[in-house]
């Protein structure tokens, strides 16, 4: 069917699913995906799958998707709760009033006050008995256990946790949340199952109730506005992970005639008092110029009490982890000689694949991470040859990926500099100058 066919008010349903005809947005060449028409070729390598993630039903290029069986998985969390120390968290930047804060502090800050993005001060390890334990677990369970390796009581209570964690999950319309399919020997983890149809559900369905809980519970007097610019998956997945949450104001910007009309109808027709959508004249930067004038005077943000749900909250990037732990167990599940899986990712703020990169970290058995862009290609030129250089953005059929910066790059940059937050501002600086950053290609792998 043609996803552009799919009318606004039919979130109930998924789409039937027939069969992959033209998968057009899905090309590996060379490890780089291309976002031209033609069937997907995957370099196979022994012992290894590769699941391709699939993060969109809302474009207007049509996308057919084979029907496929679906497990039923049910099993329960092993419910412990060891009691230690939640993950605090830094800024990348080093300010010492940003270092070793709490989730919900950097839930609730989005950004560092530095300017840095908040990293983990250390990651949590999953040994591989823990890995084979969560196998019989549903998703919502899994999402659970592996946010607690972040998030521990002190924090947030396990059984808020995991009622924060199930309500998230309960919004999606596949039990499985983010089921694995086989088309045609490959494996697509596909991840519009949720309101909006693309995979910031996934992550805005999780922010808006941490937001709530932390608003409930003493966070910012208990008020927050949200200010959003959107060329349209933010800004419609945003409204639906905030729409009626108590304290939470939404403002969302989009330029006018630009942003998919089913994008548009999904932000414009939501009923809740708390959601205020904006049309611009003008492009996504205006839009965007908007807001960073409106974060960067103090007054105003403070009195508002102005908040972000960027690509950049930690929260995000966390909620997303879990798949790539589900759709490990799920490849393993099917695969009996794979140990390890490799993911293509279709990229444009390196929110998602930084997920990846952090499960990874975790010690998930995860291969090769394919970061996959279409013309807008920062960050394959980035990987091929150590240079992030900044072009100017062209217009493709999949606009979510036509970023010329990305901006969860610099917690990756981080990790490479050693963690070295010196090094790390010595590089952002640079780059903010000159629009280039050059880095020795043995350190960009
Ligand atoms: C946001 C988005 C992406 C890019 O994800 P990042 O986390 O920004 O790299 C890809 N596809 C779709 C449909 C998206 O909405």
């Amino acid at each position: 069917m043609d996803p552009s066919r799919v009318t606004c008010d039919d979130h109930t349903k998924t789409p039937a699913r027939e069969e992959i005809r033209d998968c057009n947005v899905y090309r590996v060449v060379g490890g780089i995906k291309r976002n031209k028409r033609a069937e997907p070729r995957i370099h196979a390598t022994k012992g290894r799958e590769t699941v391709s993630v699939l993060t969109s039903f809302t474009h207007q290029h049509s996308l057919d998707i084979l029907l496929a069986k679906r497990r039923n998985m049910n099993g329960t969390a092993n419910g412990h709760s060891n009691g230690d120390k939640s993950i605090t968290y830094s800024s990348t930047r080093g300010d010492p009033t940003q270092s070793h804060l709490s989730f919900r502090s950097v839930v609730m800050r989005g950004l560092a006050h530095d300017r840095g993005l908040f990293v983990p001060d250390e990651f949590p390890s999953v040994t591989p008995e823990e890995l084979e334990g969560w196998r019989s677990l549903s998703y919502a369970d899994l999402a659970t256990e592996v946010i607690a390796k972040f998030v521990k009581d002190d924090e947030v209570p396990r059984d808020v946790l995991r009622d924060i964690v199930h309500r998230s999950c309960g919004a999606f319309r596949s039990d499985e949340v983010t089921p694995l399919v086989k088309v045609n020997g490959h494996y697509i983890l596909e991840l519009f199952h949720g309101p909006t149809f693309a995979f910031k559900d996934v992550a805005l369905q999780m922010l808006g109730n941490f937001f709530e809980y932390f608003l409930s519970t003493g966070s910012n007097d208990g008020r927050l506005a949200v200010l959003g610019a959107t060329s349209g998956d933010t800004g419609s997945a945003a409204i639906y992970g905030l729409r009626g949450k108590k304290g939470v104001d939404c403002v969302i910007l989009y330029p006018k005639g630009r942003v998919s009309e089913i994008q548009k109808r999904q932000m414009a027709t939501v009923p809740d008092d708390n959601i205020h959508c904006v049309e611009v004249e003008g492009t996504f930067d205006d839009c965007q110029d908007i807001v960073k004038a409106s974060f960067a005077n103090a007054k105003f943000r403070d009195r508002v009490k102005l908040g972000a749900v960027n690509s950049i909250n930690w929260c995000r990037v966390l909620a997303q982890t879990t798949y790539y732990f589900w759709s490990y167990l799920r490849v393993t599940d099917a695969e009996k000689g794979v140990t390890k899986v490799n993911f293509s990712v279709p990229t444009g703020n390196f929110g998602d694949v930084l997920a990846g990169y952090y499960s990874k970290k975790m010690g998930l058995p995860v291969g090769d991470l394919i970061v996959a862009t279409n013309e807008n290609d920062i960050l394959h030129r980035f990987f091929a040859k150590g240079e992030y250089h900044r072009e100017n953005i062209q217009k493709t059929i999949s606009p979510s990926m036509d970023i010329c910066v990305s901006s969860n790059f610099e917690r990756y940059l981080y990790h490479l500099s050693g963690e070295d937050s010196a090094t790390l501002v010595g590089w952002m600086k640079g780059f903010e100058t000159t629009g280039k950053l050059t880095i020795d290609g043995k350190k960009a792998r």
